[in-house]
């Protein structure tokens, strides 16, 4: 077994090879290999040195660092990241992380599954430095939340395998959004068996009508009506499985 796990790219990402060719092709490497439903602007700019990339909420957008070399293999895990962010965030400050009682900072069951570790020196520690390191970062427990969130789908789509081994409760839930499986010991392949079909009764047409709002009726692109109401689905799967409501909640970040 390795040292742990800490600031490169790992399991499926870490198969990337070469150096990275910018935002666009990080954004298609993330979604093949999460398979996220986000359709999401994503531009190359210039940020301060330290920031590799970023999801804009108020603009609703993904910015890639344009002066920073990387790797293509860490860029894809780096877009990774912000997909969940995008995935999480509903809105004007709104994300369903913030209003799960998974996440809650003292009894939250996958909160409280993950500081442990942290704080035992886990396999996960180096990587989740941040956003967990409170001294460092500082950050408000909305913040914290929302990475952890967006942090643990990362390790899920890294390799599922290690996450349950190390953080059982977590790959649970991940594996209840996303069911990502090998399709044989001897492939290094992966199917994603959760195509996100409204369960439990809940309505097709609320959720439509959401959709629409939010992308706007001259979305033109068959294929992007199509990802906009497979996003409203996994939101309302995400809301279901984090106990969530599935407006969220006003995070303070
Ligand atoms: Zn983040």
């Amino acid at each position: 077994m390795d040292a742990g796990a800490g600031s490169g790219a790992m399991g499926r990402f870490a198969l990337l090879q070469g150096e990275s060719a910018g935002g666009r092709q990080a954004y298609e490497d993330a979604l093949r290999l999460t398979g996220l439903p986000i359709e999401i602007k994503v531009v190359d700019i210039s940020l301060p040195k330290y920031i590799p990339m970023r999801y804009n909420l108020d603009d609703n957008r993904i910015e890639v660092n344009s002066s920073r070399k990387s790797e293509r293999a860490l860029a894809a895990q780096e877009m990774a990241e912000e997909l969940f962010h995008a995935t999480d965030h509903l809105g004007n400050g709104y994300t369903l992380s913030a209003a799960s009682p998974l996440f809650d900072m003292k009894n939250g069951l996958l909160m409280l599954e993950l500081t442990q570790h942290y704080n035992h020196q886990g396999y996960f520690k180096e990587f989740f430095d941040y956003p967990l390191d409170s001294f460092y970062y500082g950050f408000k427990p909305d913040r914290i939340k929302a990475e952890v969130f967006a942090r643990l789908g990362v390790l899920y789509f890294a390799h599922p395998e290690v996450l349950k081994r190390e953080l059982p409760q977590a790959y649970e839930v991940y594996h209840e959004l996303f069911g990502l499986s090998a399709t044989d010991p001897l492939n290094t392949g992966y199917v994603r068996s959760k195509i996100w079909t409204t369960s439990r009764g809940a309505s097709q047409d609320g959720m439509q009508s959401q959709t629409k709002q939010k992308y706007g009726t001259d979305h033109a692109a068959s294929s992007g009506k199509e990802s906009a109401s497979e996003l409203g689905r996994l939101r309302r799967t995400i809301s279901d499985v984090l106990k969530s409501p599935i407006t969220g909640q006003k995070a303070k970040l």
